[in-house]
């Protein structure tokens, strides 16, 4: 490719070089100097997730000049049950992998892959989970761009960039580039810690699962999905196999797996199978190249403009542009608005509106089906008071009576009471709430 451009006295750089080097009516005469042109080069840059946006993501920035590029890939492959390495159904959309990569890790390949076409990259692959690392790891660069698959690895990433502002250092200052994608649709957001409206701003727009009616699924089935959906929703219930269904637990899937099958037979449904139990009961939506590629350039465009203030970037003013190619194309860029009881960015605690009858059970459960909080294992504490800790075992034994008391009698709960919510999942939050009875 680099040989062809050259004949034809086209350099791959030229255009790039162009952009780069030319003043416009976004920035100012310092903004193309040389020594502006040199910091460029040194910019720093953080992708994680080398999936199928990840890979456009790493093509797209070694070709638009950033050359110290590192990537993390963790293992948020959904269908994956170890550590995230390439599988063959990749292979039609992660296009920096070949036939000879299957198992082995997708940041180290596709570091290599696009090291070796683009001259003069760096690539650094971390083949591990991102909360494995610290803020002084984050903190060597000046940006971070993610297209990853899943939110609570977001959540995380933006709870710590948000977490690492310090006042007094410019510097400490991340802008996060996140990009999303489900089938036809995709988004592209840019956040400003602390300084525009962050991920967990925007929690709510993960709308909760898309609901069978339960009548198809407990009377008669027609598609395989409704026989997985029977066995999640229905049979897990009446048989409780396990305490609580874990779904990146294999055993727990299995178990849904051969009840669903079993349903499918005694209905005459074909195409059951394990990997689709999967899917369905966590959620999965098919991944298709083109939205991937559509949404990896917008970001990389916005980290384009970032990097050079080239042009406006999104952040200040719009910070979300939506993509829809479902019906037909559309798309729209708005303003979100910050939310001030955001439990990452935010000042003051959230109203919750709850039943006063209710057990701390039930509250509890809520919180995993609600979409702006989404917590798996919530421990709570009242003012000078625990109520329910999941750890240590110590604690959750001495608290696990509390589940079966109900907020206002048992537990003396009141109108205007603040709780403070937290989940280990999200080591550096609390989520406050002043209680409303419904
Ligand atoms: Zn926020």
């Amino acid at each position: 490719m680099a040989a062809a451009a050259t004949e034809s006295g086209v350099s791959r750089w030229q255009y790039l070089d162009h952009i780069r080097r030319t003043r416009g009516p976004f920035n100012q005469d310092s903004d193309v100097s040389e020594e502006a042109l040199a910091t460029l080069d040194k910019t720093k840059i953080l992708v994680i997730g080398a999936g199928g946006l990840g890979c456009e993501i790493l093509k797209n920035l070694a070709l638009s000049g950033f050359k110290d590029i590192h990537v993390i890939d963790m293992g948020t492959n959904s269908y994956a049950l170890a550590p995230d390495t390439i599988d063959i159904s990749n292979l039609n959309r992660q296009f920096l992998f070949r036939k000879d990569d299957v198992g082995k890790f997708k940041a180290e390949v596709a570091a290599k892959f696009v090291e070796k076409r683009v001259q003069g990259v760096k690539i650094t692959p971390h083949n591990c989970r991102i909360q494995e690392f610290d803020e002084d790891f984050y903190m060597q660069f000046q940006m971070v761009v993610c297209g990853l698959d899943s939110i609570e690895a977001r959540r995380w990433i933006n709870a710590t960039l948000v977490n690492m502002v310090d006042m007094e250092n410019q510097d400490s200052l991340k802008p996060l580039i996140d990009g999303g994608t489900e089938g036809f649709k995709g988004q592209t957001r840019v956040v400003f810690p602390t300084l525009t409206p962050c991920i967990e701003c925007q929690l709510d727009l993960y709308t909760p699962r898309a609901a069978v009616p339960l009548c198809t699924l407990a009377t008669i089935p027609r598609q395989p999905e409704h026989c997985i959906e029977w066995a999640h929703i229905i049979a897990w219930d009446q048989e409780k196999p396990f305490p609580s269904l874990d779904k990146d637990d294999p055993e727990h899937i299995t178990w849904l797996y051969r009840k669903a099958l079993a349903r499918a037979q005694e209905f005459g449904i074909t195409g059951v199978t394990y990997s689709l139990t999967q899917g369905v009961v966590k959620n999965i939506i098919p991944a298709i190249a083109s939205t991937n590629a559509i949404i990896a350039a917008s970001c990389c465009n916005e980290a384009l403009k970032i990097a050079t203030t080239a042009a406006p970037s999104l952040g200040f003013e719009e910070s979300y542009m939506m993509y829809s190619g479902d019906d037909s194309i559309y798309t729209n860029t708005f303003k979100y608005e910050k939310k001030e009881d955001c439990a990452v960015c935010g000042e003051v605690a959230k109203p919750l509106e709850v039943n006063p009858n209710w057990t701390l059970r039930e509250l509890l459960d809520s919180f995993s089906t609600k979409a702006d909080l989404q917590l798996k294992k919530p421990s709570i504490r009242a003012e000078g008071k625990t109520l329910y800790m999941q750890f240590p075992p110590s604690i959750e034994e001495q608290t696990r009576s509390n589940l079966d008391k109900t907020l206002k009698e048992g537990l003396g709960l009141d109108v205007n009471h603040e709780v403070a919510v937290t989940d280990p999942a999200f080591p550096a939050l609390t989520f406050r709430f002043i209680l409303r009875f419904a």
